[in-house]
């Protein structure tokens, strides 16, 4: 007997954007889909922020692409039949890797991309393309943070506990974090620890949303995140706050450590962080007098040259605090992308396989020949990470033919004028987008792509929560999902028989047997158990397993089963303010723009808020530059120039120029960032960089070598 089930029209479902994930409602009842939130998911327990109230704005939005476009003779993208499109992919791919073999063929992904998108885009890389250039956004956003949890903790999920946990802390560590402007529904939590009494310290250059609600503001210069939390550890062990049971019984190198930190003494510290000592005593009374301290970095500390030592230093802290012995919750990194924490684990890293495994481990590679039917001899080994693949665009050995899905690397990438300068070079650029972004405006072939509610899929959000994305409404015609796209270029190169169903369940059950074993093993999900509101976190190794919401209950995931300490120094930024460029530059979000903006640039109640760039001047740098509050500044660096509106602030330190990273053209300030890289993690050094502030000029000349 036939059932039949009339399309749902209020349809629970989960935010587009950022790592929190929020449950929403989405009612689709009459045609023009509306945002409620989900007061049954508990994250966000109903609260949204105003990019998540306004997603829906983007699905019928008139900028919608809804034809591939292909570049024709004249250099003018034209509209095209699919298979004319796929046909000028399949023939660039393999004239480009016939005549410089097949590793100058790479993939860029994205952070924003669903579990099975991500698994099924390092697969086309590897089995499809079987190139070995593959890597992503995320990159730019989580790899300092991932470094170094998996050197310390042994394993790497933004927070090793469930969200209420930082309600419980009763002193929390905010470092380079906005959340009640980035993510402000998470801000209920921490405004529950508040509301019982608990304190919260703010490290940050900037007098944000967030430190305005502190119990101390931190006032740090940029680029010296490692020797804070030096200093503020020297002072906990000065004054016997730290925790030596925990210490002695669940982590190992301490000594070190301790060795280490006795030279960051307060005056020192203050010299080279500018925080008086006064507030680094404070600020570590407050944490180490605590029951229940915690630690919680983002990307303030995290994008940097130094980035990876800079999270290590704060762990040291949140190991030495320890307290809370039996489910150590005293140290998380707040993720940024919608799937920040999946999209790093299912195999779009350069050097990773799905389940987190290393692509170099012999094990992890026959594991995963098994699951793709092909020799482990075949898998390519690691390529180059996602600035350097963008930088060796053109050379002898570098890629020649890109395809990139879910990213906009022309505004987000830093030094955006050369990676823009790169991209040009290609034989071949292929985007997948929504909307014609400033990275689709310089492809050879774009396709249109679906959005999150069009398609089914499933994200793991900051916490390590796996959750159901729903379809809600059809796509516009003329639209595929990005599995339907990677699955037709698989089967015009003649590699479809690996790539057999773009159907987002049947993915995800081939990512199950990836994953299983791993350490991101999500094996015991299935999109039934998502389907009845199950909260399952990875690990997750059997249908019968109920998932691991708090990671480190009784070991750490090292060999020994204790956290390790690490030994680290401040190190001066890649670039120090100078005559010629004296001020420090550091970039971030604001409440109503998204990453690189390609969708909330297109939601009018979004622009309306945040419709341009603002530059948080100084009042003594704005009268030094002569520029007044309201007008246009030029901002410019040794790599490029980007103009924005100045807002005169005392909220901002007077050696640092704020300005936000999401619009493009003459506005992105990623035109000026520094592309120095982490030594480990490859992060390029977005959070600081040596700039000049001018009174805008509009004829003046747009770029600077
Ligand atoms: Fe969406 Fe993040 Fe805002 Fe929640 S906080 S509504 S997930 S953008």
């Amino acid at each position: 007997m036939s059932t039949f089930a009339p399309p749902a029209t209020d349809v629970a479902t989960h935010c587009p954007y950022c790592a929190l994930q929020c449950g929403i409602r989405l009612d689709v009842a009459d045609g023009a889909p509306r945002v409620a939130g989900n007061p049954e998911f508990p994250v966000n327990r109903g609260a949204l922020c105003i990019k998540g109230f306004t997603a829906a704005e983007t699905l019928d939005h008139p900028e919608r692409l809804r034809a591939p476009l292909v570049r024709d003779a004249r250099g003018e993208l034209v509209p095209a039949a699919w298979d004319e499109a796929l046909e000028r992919i399949a023939s660039g791919v393999r004239t480009t890797q016939e005549r410089h073999g097949r590793d100058a063929v790479g993939v860029f992904g994205g952070g924003s991309l669903t579990n099975e998108k991500a698994y099924l885009l390092g697969k086309l890389a590897r089995v499809g393309l079987r190139t070995k250039h593959v890597d992503y956004n995320g990159r730019f956003c989580m790899s300092s943070a991932a470094s170094a949890a998996i050197m310390a903790l042994g394993v790497d999920r933004g927070l090793p506990f469930p969200v209420e946990e930082i309600a419980r802390a009763d002193a929390i560590l905010l470092v380079g974090a906005n959340p009640a402007e980035t993510m402000p529904p998470l801000m209920q939590y921490v405004q529950e620890a508040r509301a019982s009494g608990g304190a919260l310290v703010v490290a940050d250059p900037r007098r944000t949303l967030t430190a305005q609600s502190a119990t101390l503001h931190l006032r740090l210069a940029p680029g010296t995140d490692a020797a804070l939390a030096n200093g503020l550890l020297h002072v906990l062990v000065r004054d016997g706050l730290i925790d030596r049971e925990f210490v002695d019984e669940r982590t190992e190198g301490f000594d070190a450590v301790r060795g280490t930190v006795a030279t960051y003494w307060p005056e020192r510290t203050e010299r080279i962080t500018g925080v008086a000592e006064g507030d680094l005593a404070r600020a570590a009374r407050l944490l180490g007098t605590a029951r229940r301290p915690m630690v919680l970095t983002a990307r303030g500390a995290e994008q940097q040259a130094q980035g990876v030592s800079n999270v290590l230093a704060f762990v040291n802290l949140a190991l030495a605090l320890g307290r809370r012995r039996e489910s150590f919750a005293a140290f998380g990194t707040i993720t940024g992308q919608g799937n920040g924490q999946g999209g790093r684990e299912h195999g779009q890293k350069a050097d990773q396989l799905p389940g987190y495994r290393r692509i170099d481990d012999a094990s992890a590679r026959a594991h995963m020949a098994d699951v793709w039917r092909v020799a482990a001899h075949e898998i390519p080994g690691a390529g180059r990470s996602a600035y350097e693949m963008l930088d060796g665009i053109g050379h002898p050995d570098g890629v020649r033919a890109l395809l990139v899905i879910g990213s906009n690397p022309v505004v987000s990438a830093p030094r955006a004028l050369h990676v823009a300068e790169r991209l040009r070079a290609l034989d071949l650029l292929v985007v997948a987008d929504f909307f014609l972004s400033e990275t689709a405006r310089m492809a050879d072939v774009v396709l249109p792509s679906a959005q999150w509610a069009e398609e089914e899929g499933t994200t793991t959000n900051l916490e390590g929560r796996v959750v159901l994305r729903r379809r809600a409404v059809a796509p516009p015609d003329g639209v595929r999902t990005d599995l339907e796209i990677i699955t037709a270029i698989a089967e015009r190169l003649g590699r479809g028989e690996w790539f057999v169903s773009a159907e987002p369940r049947d993915v995800f059950d081939e990512l199950r047997r990836a994953t299983a074993g791993g350490v991101a093993d999500y094996s015991g999900i299935t999109y039934d158990r998502l389907e009845r509101g199950e909260a399952v976190f990875w690990p997750c190794p059997s249908l019968g397993h109920p998932g691991t919401p708090r990671l480190f209950a009784e070991r750490f995931a090292t060999p020994s089963g204790r956290a390790r300490f690490h030994a680290v120094r401040h190190g001066e930024p890649a670039e120090q303010p100078d005559a010629a460029f004296p001020y420090h530059l550091t970039t971030g979000r604001v409440l109503a723009q998204y990453q690189s903006g390609t969708q909330t640039r297109r939601v009018e109640r979004l622009t309306r808020i945040a419709p341009e760039p603002t530059a948080e001047l100084h009042p003594l740098v704005a009268r030094r530059a002569g520029v007044a509050d309201g007008s246009l500044v030029t901002l410019v660096s040794r790599r490029g120039e980007a103009v924005a509106r100045a807002r005169i602030t005392r909220d901002i330190r007077e050696d640092t120029v704020f300005v936000p990273f999401h619009w493009g053209g003459m506005e992105s300030i990623n035109r000026l960032t520094n592309p120095a890289l982490d030594p480990i993690s490859r992060m390029p050094e977005f959070k600081v960089c040596a700039v000049r502030v001018e009174p805008h000029v509009p004829a003046r000349r747009a770029e600077v070598a």
